[in-house]
C-alpha cells in the first residue's frame, strides 16, 4: 500500500498534500523504495537524497522519481511512518 501523503515532514510538519511521485534509488542489484513526495517537495528532495547517500545513510545509486499515476500501486510496499525530515 502507498501512502496517502507527502513523505515529507518539514519544519517538524507533515506534509499533508497527496503523493505524486515514488521516490526509490536504484543500486546494482536492486531499487529500494524510499518514499513518495508531492510536486512541490520533488526538488527539495532530491537535493537531501544526495546529502543522505554522501552520508552513507540510504543506499548509492541513482534517484528516482516515478509519477504514481503510471504505475500500478499493488506491488509496492512502503512504510508510511517514514518521514523524510528535511
Ligand atoms: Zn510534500
Amino acid at each position: 500500500m502507498l501512502p496517502n501523503r507527502c513523505s515529507v515532514k518539514e519544519e517538524g510538519k507533515d506534509c499533508v498534500n497527496p503523493p505524486e511521485f515514488i521516490i526509490s534509488v536504484g543500486t546494482e542489484n536492486d531499487e529500494y523504495m524510499l518514499g513518495v513526495t508531492c510536486q512541490r517537495h520533488k526538488d527539495i528532495i532530491s537535493q537531501k537524497l544526495n546529502i543522505l547517500q554522501n552520508e552513507n545513510k540510504i543506499p548509492k545509486g541513482k534517484v528516482k522519481f516515478t509519477n504514481i499515476k503510471a504505475v500500478g500501486t499493488e506491488c509496492i510496499r512502503s512504510d508510511p511512518d517514514k518521514l523524510i525530515q528535511l
